[in-house]
């Protein structure tokens, strides 16, 4: 697989990113996906084809709707970018091959999740748990083993014993989504707690330092490090998983 080739399916994973943008301001409120077109927040234009282009648009609007010329948030082009980058990276990392597809559509649900639990503080049981269920069969089809299903209960339990001791920013739903995510990863999930973990106490410790002892009422949702621990073991969980474990010999 040589990198125009995953170049190529960096497209398509920029229009999947659009529609997951939808996905994220929709489904919470159980609005249908496809009706009516996306519009403008704050007037309410519908927006046409030529705006609609993942990034290009965001940057050719210099982030601005083209008709009351309200800010339009980053974050629709960064999912859009993000969704792109790992779909051609799924491509790059895993070839032409049945898992690509699997790794691909892993990654494209951390991503509406993340979105979603960054704005509203939740991670949908429908999205995790159909997700779960199809990555949990794709993987006995592909590799029949104990390992997923053993993965997946480990991860939630450790979650679940943590969320008891240490409730504050932790939830039922994040506890949810290390079933899928242990699903998929199989032994490396230790490799995405452990960096989902590490990474969470990055903006507590910079909310602390900026506001000290207020800090402990700003909470700071969980799924979206769970999340980038989840895509770098998924990328590189066997190799770190053999270093860490050939430190401790
Ligand atoms: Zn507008």
């Amino acid at each position: 697989m040589n990198v125009a080739l995953a170049a190529a399916f960096t497209a398509p994973g920029l229009a999947i990113g659009s529609f997951l943008n939808v996905v994220a301001a929709r489904l919470p409120l159980r609005r249908s996906l496809v009706k009516p077109r996306s519009a403008c927040m704050s007037c309410g234009t519908e927006i046409a084809s030529r705006d609609n282009i993942p990034v290009v648009s965001y940057l050719v609007l210099r982030g601005r709707c083209r008709t009351c010329k309200a800010k339009i948030s980053p974050r629709y082009p960064a999912v859009e970018l993000v969704t792109g980058l790992l779909v051609g990276g799924c491509a790059l990392r895993f070839g032409l091959t049945p898992y690509a597809l699997l790794a691909a559509g892993f990654c494209v649900v951390l991503v509406v999740l993340s979105a979603i639990d960054l704005e509203l503080r939740i991670l949908p049981d429908r999205i995790v748990l159909p997700a779960t269920v199809v990555v949990l069969l794709a993987q006995e089809i592909r590799q029949p083993s104990f390992e997923w299903p053993l993965a997946a209960f480990a991860a939630a339990l450790f979650l679940f014993i943590a969320a008891v001791v240490h409730p504050r920013g932790m939830g039922m739903g994040d506890v949810k989504l290390m079933l899928l995510v242990g699903a998929m990863l199989g032994r490396t999930v230790s490799v995405a707690l452990m960096i989902g973990l590490l990474s969470a106490l990055v903006p507590s410790v910079v909310l602390f330092a900026r506001h000290g002892g207020a800090a402990r009422s700003m909470k700071v949702p969980l799924g979206p490090f769970l999340a980038l621990g989840a895509i770098v073991a998924l990328f590189a969980g066997h190799p770190i998983l053999h270093w860490y474990l050939g430190l401790s010999k």
